[in-house]
């Protein structure tokens, strides 16, 4: 290997930060994307973020789901640069059927930026994925939106975030009041204040930095003074960041600001490049041993996240987004499974905020994209010997279960395939019952029913409805036991069915009867997860 390949194994990884956004649908996600995209010179005018979205849409139809119930469905990577570091930011859907989609982002993410709307603290879909968060311990740095409104006391919101999301919480700024009181934020640990300015001609708001002793000239309320100078002297109590806390997902540092008004995202910024873990050691599995993969080993590894499907019509492609792990990997290279399945890589495509690029040569922590026709799944591992087999991305049992029935019988073989490619590219779960030609699809919510409804219209040209079957529940079975497996699954072929893995799933009328079997059969675990890696 020429030595200037192994500097830059050395020296790239380090440079990349891997991030997600995550919040409750309107807490500010979309905007503050577009303004940190903004501030970083990634894109030079507002609206390219939903510009873009609006020319996807126009490509694929049944995003018109997403347009009319306001959420993002479909996740993508945003490539910017900033403090000469390369940031990777994950955009994860919104909506809470979509949680199984998002815990694959984040997956792949090292970091998340948590944001909260001032007037509305932790609403319910901030917890699910704070929680999807903590089951891999990611760290969190808080962002708390529209301080241009008024909103709570940041005390009472710092109270709460310890309080529901059992975390340390450091501010790292103090606001001085909001929406038409505010006055600016101060940095804690520098004693910077952060002067807002009112618009100027343009419209632009800003945050300009003065002297902290300075600050009696720009508050115009004595009052007002006094109660920031005492608030911020309390919020010092609060402690000192600690970075180690930070990256082992115990302690966030809270940031302030508004995405909309433009103040406080540059901060933002800035503490990501400051805090954000680079690529960290990735468990694996190496020839039947548990290894740790680094950023800086030579084998290039990584895994597929995400699957999407069609992303363009005229060619049915489907796109494998793999987080690199390791390795310098180069355009043209082949790559295998961990089922030693072959794939080369011809035409790897790098993300940015507006364009899409073909990758010459990628490190740990980037995300390519991989055209292919179906050969990978969301959970493969990738890597040049094959051998690597990272640690798992699970499958989680349906909440929803439903039949798919064709207006058109002759079309069954279509539906089929359409159901397969959907359940491959991860949008819901197929499981096709031991008894009958049935097609059950199974998903955590009733709005992925709704999308693959629409994307079977749009993309297979297929009429179909969704019909509540007899089962409503999913449990994968497995034992220690392969006879006994057997020999469960054989007893109770009406009950029993297989995912699209051919993995046995036993699917029952209620949960009573999941109950009931597992008592009756102490040896079999019915599992409401299933490692896909
Ligand atoms: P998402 O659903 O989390 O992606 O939220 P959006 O970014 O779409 O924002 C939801 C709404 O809140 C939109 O009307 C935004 O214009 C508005 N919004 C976002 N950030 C701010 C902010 O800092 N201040 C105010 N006043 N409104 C904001």
């Amino acid at each position: 290997m020429p030595p200037f390949m192994s500097n830059a194994l050395q020296t790239e990884p380090g440079k990349r930060r891997v991030f997600a956004i995550i919040s409750h649908p309107d807490a500010g996600k979309t905007t503050l994307t577009e303004n940190m995209l903004l501030a970083s010179g990634a894109i030079h005018a507002a609206g390219q973020v939903a510009a873009r979205g609006e020319a996807r849409r126009t490509q694929s139809d049944w995003m018109k789901i997403e347009q009319e119930r306001g959420i993002s469905v479909s996740s993508s990577v945003m490539t910017f640069e900033h403090a000469d570091l390369i940031f990777n930011l994950l955009d994860t859907p919104g909506h809470e059927d979509f949680s199984e989609d998002t815990y694959r982002t984040l997956t792949a993410a090292d970091c998340a930026v948590m944001v909260l709307d001032v007037a509305k603290g932790i609403e319910p879909q901030t917890l699910k994925l704070f929680e999807v968060c903590r089951l891999r311990d990611i760290p969190i740095i808080t962002f708390i939106n529209k301080l241009d409104r008024e909103g709570h006391d940041p005390f009472e919101l710092i109270s709460e975030i310890q309080d529901k999301l059992a975390l340390d919480v450091i501010p790292m700024q103090w606001p001085a009041a909001s929406g038409r009181r505010f006055k600016g934020i101060s940095d804690l640990r520098t004693g910077q204040f952060l002067r807002f300015v009112k618009p100027d001609d343009d419209g632009e708001h800003s945050l300009t930095p003065v002297d902290g002793t300075d600050i009696v000239d720009h508050f115009d309320d004595d009052d007002l003074l006094e109660e920031f100078l005492e608030e911020q002297e309390l919020a010092k109590e609060y402690g000192e960041f600690n970075a180690q806390s930070f990256r082992e997902g115990h302690m966030t540092p809270v940031y302030f600001g508004s995405a909309l008004r433009k103040f406080g995202v540059r901060e933002l910024i800035d503490a990501l490049a400051e805090f954000a873990p680079p690529p960290q050691a990735e468990k694996a599995v190496k020839a039947g041993q548990d290894v740790e993969i680094l950023p800086t080993s030579k084998d290039v590894a990584g895994f597929v996240f995400k699957v999407q499907a069609n992303m363009d019509l005229n060619h049915r492609d489907r796109v494998a987004f793999l987080r690199l792990c390791s390795g310098e990997f180069k355009r043209g290279m082949k790559l295998k499974t961990a089922e030693n399945k072959t794939i080369s890589v011809h035409n790897p495509i790098l993300f940015f905020a507006q364009d899409r690029e073909l990758a010459e040569n990628a490190y740990a922590g980037d995300v390519i994209g991989i055209p292919n026709h179906g050969a990978l799944r969301v959970g493969d591992s990738l890597s040049e010997t094959g051998k690597i087999k990272f640690a798992g991305i699970p499958n989680f049992a349906p909440e929803i279960l439903r039949r798919a029935r064709l207006a058109d019988p002759l079309k069954a073989k279509h539906l089929r395939k359409a159901l397969e490619s959907l359940a491959e590219e991860g949008v819901t779960q197929l499981f096709k019952p031991s008894l009958g030609a049935d097609m059950i699809v199974g998903a955590v919510g009733s709005l992925q029913i709704d999308v693959m409804r629409e994307r079977i219209k749009t993309e297979y040209g297929l009429e179909v409805t969704f019909e509540s079957p007899l089962y409503q529940t999913a449990r994968w079975v497995t034992s220690d036991n392969p006879e006994i497996l057997k020999a469960f699954v054989d007893k109770n072929t009406a009950n029993m069915g297989e995912d699209i893995d051919g993995a046995p799933v036993f699917l029952a009328k209620s949960a009573w009867d999941v109950g009931y079997a597992q008592d009756k059969n102490p040896d079999i675990r019915f599992m409401t997860t299933k490692e896909r890696r």
